[in-house]
């Protein structure tokens, strides 16, 4: 999902509606309330700092902004590099790198070119709405295979159906790592937190295609919020459906609010749910990230859930600098068409 440490390759550059390289902002009619400013990036190759955690070194990202407008999203605060703002800026005014696929294909043809794995959807979405219009990813994943690079995708969204049979295509020549985020079983808190996005019946059905499709598919149950999705029926219910439907593998990661992410969710609380905010704020305090006794608490409620449904970790959505899959997770070819017994864990 998202990074705090990427901050893309012309963030600096991009102040506003100063933005450097922007050669048009658009209003369509099928995008009401949005504009598309369409930029000409001078690359499209993010390096992920040495010292991140993170397992990829390379990330691409068409967009900057997303209109599948997630309250929780971690990277909202990345919208401010632009002197946007991170709450209904980041939901509306979405950058669009309309020579994305061009910049790729030429910094991957360089001799010094690693052939890392490249990662997509770790800050915006790269199937969010935008790319029914734009149509980015099939050049970006048709040019990193044709360079020999590993990728990985992750996204909410089912526009992902559209290129399947160009990725299982893809994956017989180099690793592809597919994952998809699905944080809320319930669909009237999905529509509340996340209403830009499909419904997780949608999703559920997309992890279905992508299995179909022969391809692995890990699920990020990311964020969990407390109060909200961490009862233990409701993360075993969503457990259950993601299992069913074939996963190969969930990553379960618990709430953090960073920066203008935190004021942009209480004020959603207070809207929905004030009977929280007391607790919320007892919880995180004046931090960005929930007590260790609460992340081993979560840990001790999920791993048995995990164990129960027959997932492992990861699952393949995401694969490591090498290109590699990490532990727990497996190449296409190797994939079961059932969810696989693994070492389950929260991390
Ligand atoms: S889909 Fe991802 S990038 Fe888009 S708003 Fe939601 S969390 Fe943020």
């Amino acid at each position: 999902m998202r990074w705090d440490d990427q901050r893309g390759d012309d963030d600096a550059a991009l102040p506003g509606l100063g933005m450097r390289g922007l050669v048009r902002s658009v209003r369509t009619p099928e995008f009401a309330g949005i504009t598309f400013h369409e930029v000409l990036a001078r690359s499209a190759l993010n390096k992920v700092p040495e010292a991140s955690a993170m397992p990829f070194r390379w990330t691409v990202n068409p967009f900057r902004g997303c209109t599948h407008a997630c309250v929780y999203c971690f990277a909202r605060p990345t919208h401010e590099y632009l002197d946007l703002d991170a709450g209904r800026d980041f939901e509306t005014q979405v950058v669009v790198k309309t020579n994305v696929v061009e910049v790729l294909r030429a910094e991957l043809s360089r001799a010094s070119w690693g052939r890392q794995a490249v990662a997509l959807g770790t800050n915006t979405d790269p199937y969010q709405r935008a790319e029914g219009r734009y149509a980015f990813m099939p050049g970006i994943v048709e040019a990193l295979v044709a360079s020999r690079t590993p990728l990985s995708i992750l996204t909410k969204g089912t526009l992902l159906r559209r290129d399947l049979a160009l990725l299982a295509s893809a994956a017989e020549h180099v690793p592809v790592g597919i994952g998809v985020s699905l944080a809320i079983g319930d669909e009237a808190l999905q529509q509340a937190m996340e209403p830009g996005t499909p419904t997780p019946r949608a999703r559920l059905d997309l992890i279905r295609a992508v299995r179909d499709a022969g391809l692995p598919c890990g699920v990020m149950i990311a964020p969990v919020m407390p109060w909200l999705t961490d009862g233990r029926d409701e993360l075993d219910a969503l457990l259950s459906q993601v299992a069913e439907a074939g996963a190969t593998g969930v990553t379960v990661l618990p709430l953090h609010l960073r920066g203008p992410v935190k004021p942009l969710y209480y004020a959603w609380l207070e809207e929905h749910r004030p009977d929280l905010v007391a607790r919320y704020r007892s919880l995180y305090g004046s931090g960005a990230y929930a007590p260790r006794e609460y992340v081993r608490w979560l840990d001790e409620r999920v791993r048995p859930l995990v164990a129960r449904h027959g997932l492992g970790r990861g699952g393949g959505h995401r694969l490591d600098a090498e290109g590699t899959y990490p532990e727990g997770s497996m190449p296409p070819a190797q994939a079961p068409p059932v969810a696989t017994v693994l070492q389950p864990a929260l991390f």
